[in-house]
């Protein structure tokens, strides 16, 4: 690991999981060159001085924290359960999924008072804890490491707390959720006394991985509209630099161009159809600077 221990930054994603493939991803859509495959430990990037190691993912607070890596790609639950002192830098908008509290579908525990007395299983107690104190409850915890949903059908408790994204697994083994815990997604994280020297690669690094999720997060459109109801398009298309550009395919129309961001995508959409606009040129866009 000779190499590995160079000036050069370094950062953390999961070795091998439902993070991995999105972390590799998103790492390259940000311009980053560097070769990976299962087996590898660590790259090197090719075109920016940043190491990437691969870990298990619960290994990673612990070494952002403890400076064996400067960075970190983990999921926020992760962090909220091991509660180790690192900076959070940005919300990464992948990996999304939220703790719940299931039970069994014809489980006669209906209210969160209902799991008072009652055992519940988790890979999650640091989370679980909190959520019980903040919210009264005496319960007690079966702290377990994986398959924390067939417990209940084996008789181990009465209750889970894990993590679901679309609640397909749950469906499966015949659990209903009680209540949500909190809402998570892949962050990048950093270590808390990065040298000068690092903290200025890891800006580097931000304003790439922020061109990233601003292109990840806006579409580019393209429309034709009556120019006498520009002035309403106006409203309707969130003004990021709103830019139209007028090349009068017909006489009174316009060709307008703008991004929207993905979150209000389809109900800008939607409202630009009922003003009665047909042809609407959606792109996606590799990467904004803004
Ligand atoms: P490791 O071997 O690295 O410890 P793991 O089995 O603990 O992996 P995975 O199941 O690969 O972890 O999940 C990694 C992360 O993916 C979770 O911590 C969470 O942030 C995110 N995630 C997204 N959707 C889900 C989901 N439906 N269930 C579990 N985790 C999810
Ligand atoms: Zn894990």
């Amino acid at each position: 690991m000779k190499k590995f221990n160079n000036g050069n930054l370094k950062l953390a994603i999961q070795k091998e999981g439902r993070l991995t493939q999105d972390s590799l991803a998103f790492l390259r859509q940000t311009g980053l060159e560097f070769e990976s495959y299962q087996k590898l430990l660590y790259s090197s990037c090719r075109n920016f001085p940043l190491e990437i190691l691969y870990l298990r993912d619960d290994d990673i607070p612990n070494y952002v924290s403890t400076g064996v890596v400067d960075l970190g790609i983990a999921g926020q639950n992760i962090l909220s359960e091991k509660r180790e002192p690192v900076k959070k830098l940005l919300n990464l908008r992948f990996g999304f999924c939220s703790l719940v509290i299931a039970v069994p579908k014809d489980s006669p525990i209906k209210i969160l008072s209902d799991l008072n007395g009652k055992r519940i299983a988790t890979s999650y107690p640091n989370s679980s804890k909190v959520f019980f104190k903040k919210n009264n409850i005496q319960a007690d915890l079966v702290q377990v490491r994986g398959s924390v949903e067939i417990t209940p059908a084996i008789g181990v408790a009465d209750a889970i707390i894990d993590l679901t994204s679309t609640g397909s697994t749950l469906i499966l083994q015949d659990l209903r959720v009680l209540t949500k815990i909190y809402d998570s997604e892949a962050v990048l994280v950093a270590n808390n006394d990065l040298s000068k020297n690092k903290k200025k690669l890891v800006n580097n690094i931000i304003t790439r991985f922020k061109g990233a999720l601003s292109a990840k997060n806006y579409k580019y459109i393209n429309l034709s509209a009556e120019e006498k109801i520009l002035p309403r398009l106006k409203k309707i298309i969130p003004v990021l630099g709103f830019q139209y550009f007028s090349f009068i395919p017909q006489k009174g129309k316009v060709s307008v161009t703008s991004v929207i961001k993905e979150d209000i995508f389809w109900e800008t959409i939607e409202k630009l159809k009922i003003m009665g606009i047909k042809r609407i040129l959606v792109l996606p866009i590799e990467k904004m600077i803004i």
